[in-house]
């Protein structure tokens, strides 16, 4: 399968102010040598708790802010060296949903204008082929032709969504990078709209970046998962492998944090120590040393490589060999 995004050793930091009297600012890694392929048709799910850089990555890719180093590869066309005028056919060819749909979506504007406004950008329809392409994309999403008139604030957070969705769809990209989508709907809304993301892939030929922090919501979408600690990527995998036989520790305690809803299937709790560590001072070596149950001295003073374990499951671990040995299930 071709690779329609490929992402090396990409790096941001910010400056962030030490707060004290004079204080030297303090430099945050957020992004630290990230490097993932994407495939033509497939979907990624990209995971990790809050902080962890994830949303800082899909950002960087579509350039709402500027990598500090790595390359960003797109159908061959290296994006970070590319002027903005250059950037402009790109920025229709890769769309963005956000998690807060309504902070996205201008509230002074009716929902029809709101999903036209990027064909007439892109100058891809006017007139009354632009309301023809308005309500045929409202129909795909599950919208009906009378909310074109109305406002956001008249819809439910899903519609909103669902607003986002036919936005982002408007002007036929081949990649959508999912921002945490449904993190912030009720339960059996998220399954909705997963399935909606889903059903557009297979009619639209839609490849996804999607961005989540937990496992459970990109379990059924993802046809491979990377997981994320300190702007570091820790393991990345065939999804169905992953779910099953994770190889970092870290994957582990997620994987062992999604509620079974099986009762006969239990899972043993791995003792998952400690905080999430600051990222302005993250921890030496492995940043995820003071908290796993498999550390060794080595741990605390070399990072692990992100390595193939075989099939192409990688994961950065020194003893990946050891996981599962608290029992997963
Ligand atoms: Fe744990 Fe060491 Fe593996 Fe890091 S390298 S995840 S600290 S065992």
């Amino acid at each position: 399968m071709d690779n329609l995004l490929e992402v090396h050793d990409l790096c941001k930091s910010f400056h962030t102010d030490s707060g004290g009297l004079g204080g030297a600012s303090r430099r945050l890694q957020a992004v630290d040598q990230v490097s993932f392929t994407l495939r033509k048709g497939e979907t990624l799910g990209l995971v990790g708790e809050s902080g962890c850089g994830k949303s800082t990555t899909g950002r960087l890719i579509l350039r709402l802010l500027e990598a500090d180093s790595g390359k960003v590869l797109f159908q061959g066309q290296d994006v970070l060296q590319l002027s903005q005028r250059q950037m402009r056919p790109l920025r229709r060819e890769i769309q963005m949903i956000f998690q807060d749909p309504y902070s996205s979506l201008n509230p002074r504007m009716k929902v029809g204008d709101i999903i036209g406004e990027p064909l007439q950008i892109h100058g891809l329809a006017r007139g009354s082929q632009l309301k023809e392409e308005v309500i045929r994309l409202m129909g795909t999403v599950g919208l009906t032709e009378e909310h074109y008139h109305r406002y956001p604030h008249e819809f439910s957070g899903g519609q909103r969504q669902r607003i986002g969705i036919a936005r982002a769809l408007a002007v036929r990209p081949s990649l959508i990078i999912a921002d945490e989508p449904v993190s912030a709907l009720d339960l059996s809304i998220q399954a909705q709209v997963v399935n909606l993301l889903q059903d557009i892939q297979k009619d639209f030929g839609l490849t996804y970046l999607f961005i989540a922090h937990d496992l459970s919501v990109i379990e059924h979408i993802s046809d491979r998962v990377a997981v994320m600690y300190l702007g570091r990527i820790v393991e990345l995998a065939n999804a169905e492998e992953l779910y099953r036989a994770p190889r970092h520790p870290y994957s582990e305690a997620l994987l062992n944090a999604v509620p079974i809803p099986d009762p006969a299937r239990k899972r043993t709790h791995i003792p998952l120590k400690g905080e999430v560590p600051s990222a302005l001072n993250p921890p030496s070596g492995c940043h995820f040393h003071p908290r796993c149950p498999y550390a060794k001295e080595i741990c605390n003073t070399q990072r692990p490589p992100l390595e193939d374990q075989g099939n192409g499951h990688l994961a950065a671990c020194h003893f990946s060999d050891e996981v599962g040995q608290f029992g997963t299930f």
